[in-house]
């Protein structure tokens, strides 16, 4: 049981109060305050496999992964000791690398969309990227986004997005000129209609419409039967392209991504953390036809000093390849099988109504008796309960993404004694938040 134990989180805190006098909020983005959750941040010094391990000396066993690219764990030998390798011998040359192409080949075979792939620094890169190849290939200017999906923080895509921004509360965001804004419309997620209409208003100028397929900014949501399929369709009518960002999902609920799982192929994806192994990596592909239009082959400018960068690409490939190993996603899908069907039962264990969801190795608890299948019904969760949720789950030694609207990630290195732990620590929180 969890009753009584004793933490101390006194040097985080300590930490945190050095770093909040240098860094905006003490921190370098926005949700790892906590502040959310009415908790201060833990700052950890190391991580193994499934655990972190924080300046007080506190063990966790962790389902945030760094936000999702630790899919092999934390620290996996064969990664640490290839970008031990190839730090070595250079840590950056701005010039291209063997690696690069290698990498490249992994995605291309990989993801059924990509024939050929771009390598930027994040996520956020890849998005903006891949609009503005959007514009730049259709000629056209306007975007459809759907509400609580987040693609990082470029401009045009900080409208109705997810993650901090809803656990902010905020609704864009200031510094977004109303000029950009407007050539951004924002459609509810899983709602073919709303997307119709849009089209049959402003169908000859929206260059792309991009999406969370699986949705997990926020949390997990699943595509409706056909929804997809639907999106393909009307994008293709319309010579607009879709344009799929699995900067979360690629490589975590298939091998290929949603694109694989779900048999709907997008013009252009765009990927980010797992390819990245845990290093500072984004990468946007697609169609060659439409790639070409990239510089310096075409006119479409997009660029980066360390793009493609030896040790991140070092990580990734590594990282992909433990991924290649055969019964890797099944065994990925059992153990998040196992942990969700723990929380089911503790749920009718205590009579209560929250609902879960899950795809492959990502999965969310919602604070609702109502089922999520957009971003409205995903704000009728009671945010105070899934604080407090959090708050224990920390104490019982269990990292969990520190907002209602964040999935949970399950990685190879989750041992059956880890789930074990975290399906009764769920039930010791889920028993004070209904005591509460
Ligand atoms: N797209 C999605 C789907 C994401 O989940 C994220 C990050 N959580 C991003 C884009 C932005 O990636 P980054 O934080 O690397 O810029």
């Amino acid at each position: 049981g969890g009753e009584d134990k004793i933490m101390s989180f006194s040097k985080s805190k300590e930490l945190f109060a050095d770093a909040k006098e240098v860094i905006p909020g003490g921190v370098n983005s926005p949700v790892r305050a906590f502040s959310a959750v009415d908790a201060e941040p833990v700052f950890i010094e190391e991580a193994k496999g499934s655990k972190l391990y924080d300046a007080d000396g506190n063990e966790y066993i962790d389902y945030v992964g760094s936000w999702g690219p630790m899919i092999v764990g934390h620290g996996h030998p064969q990664v640490v000791e290839t970008v031990q390798q190839e730090a070595a011998k250079g840590t950056s040359f701005g010039t291209p690398t063997k690696l690069e192409t290698e990498m490249a080949e992994l995605v291309v075979d990989a993801v059924p969309s990509i024939e050929k792939v771009r390598m930027v620094n994040s996520g956020t890169e890849a998005t903006m990227s891949a609009l503005r190849l959007a514009r730049g290939y259709t000629g056209k200017d306007k975007i459809i986004k759907l509400t609580g999906c987040y693609h990082g923080h470029g401009d045009s895509l900080l409208i109705d997005a997810g993650s901090g921004v809803t656990t902010l509360g905020i609704p864009g965001s200031p510094g977004v000129p109303e000029s950009i804004a407007q050539e951004t419309i924002a459609a509810p997620y899983n709602d073919l209609e709303a997307i119709e209409e849009i089209f049959v208003e402003y169908g000859d100028n929206i260059a792309a419409v991009i999406l969370e397929p699986v949705t997990g900014n926020m949390g997990v949501i699943e595509p409706k039967e056909g929804y997809l399929e639907g999106l393909r369709e009307i994008t293709d009518e319309y010579e607009s392209l879709l344009v799929f960002d699995e900067v979360m999902t690629g490589f975590r609920v298939a091998y290929g991504g949603v694109q694989e799982r779900y048999g709907v192929t997008p013009d252009l994806t765009c990927l980010g953390k797992i390819i990245g192994g845990g290093l500072p990596v984004g990468a946007y592909g697609g169609k060659e036809e439409i790639m070409d239009h990239i510089a310096p082959d075409g006119p479409v400018y997009q660029a980066g000093t360390l793009s493609g960068n030896p040790l991140a690409m070092a990580a990734g490939i590594e990282t992909l390849k433990l991924l290649q190993e055969p019964g890797v996603y099944e065994e990925l899908e059992e153990k998040s099988a196992k942990l969700t069907a723990g929380f089911k039962d503790n749920l009718n264990d205590l009579d209560l109504p929250y609902c879960q969801s899950r795809v492959g190795a990502m999965f969310s608890l919602f604070f609702t008796d109502q089922k999520v299948v957009d971003y409205s019904t995903v704000q009728t969760c009671d945010t105070e309960a899934f604080s407090l949720y959090f708050r224990k789950m920390l104490e019982e030694g269990v990292y969990l993404g520190c907002s209602q609207f964040e999935a949970g990630f399950m990685s190879l290195a989750h041992t059956d004694k880890d789930i074990e732990k975290t399906i009764e620590a769920n039930y010791n929180a889920l028993k004070a938040v209904k005591e509460n």
